[in-house]
């Protein structure tokens, strides 16, 4: 979608903190970090929202999480813990329409969310 900015960020068109990128998945910072360690996992396809997910892109949407958690170990958080989420739709507060996953961790993430 060219007018996507997530979309962008996969084709390198708006710079990104990237950080993990194969032929589906790609993930990079956050460019407003909610806690000391916050990346968001996408897939390059576009896809608008999760409320689009169709039972053909279970592989693509579990391998959100599969790479999130890759992420997570890596930075040394998945022992202390780490969180993921997936806001879709207004009432959650989704403000980009391209599915995304955040990973955020670092602190005490407080539960339930607001
Ligand atoms: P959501 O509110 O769930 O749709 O999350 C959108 C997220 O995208 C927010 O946490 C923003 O900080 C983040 N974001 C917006 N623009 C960019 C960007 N150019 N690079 C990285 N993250 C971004
Ligand atoms: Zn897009």
């Amino acid at each position: 979608m060219s007018d996507c900015l997530f979309c962008k960020i996969g084709e390198g068109k708006i710079p990104a903190a990237i950080t993990y990128r194969d032929d589906d998945v790609l993930a990079f910072k956050d460019i407003g970090p909610k806690a000391p360690f916050h990346q968001l996992v996408i897939p390059i396809r576009h896809m608008a929202s999760l409320t689009e997910a169709r039972p053909e892109d279970s592989a693509l949407l579990g391998k959100l999480m599969v790479v999130a958690t890759k992420l997570a170990r890596e930075a040394g958080v998945s022992d202390s813990g780490f969180r993921v989420v997936m806001n879709a739709g207004p009432d959650a507060g989704q403000s980009v329409a391209h599915v995304h996953l955040h990973v955020l961790a670092g602190r005490a993430l407080g539960w339930p969310p607001g």
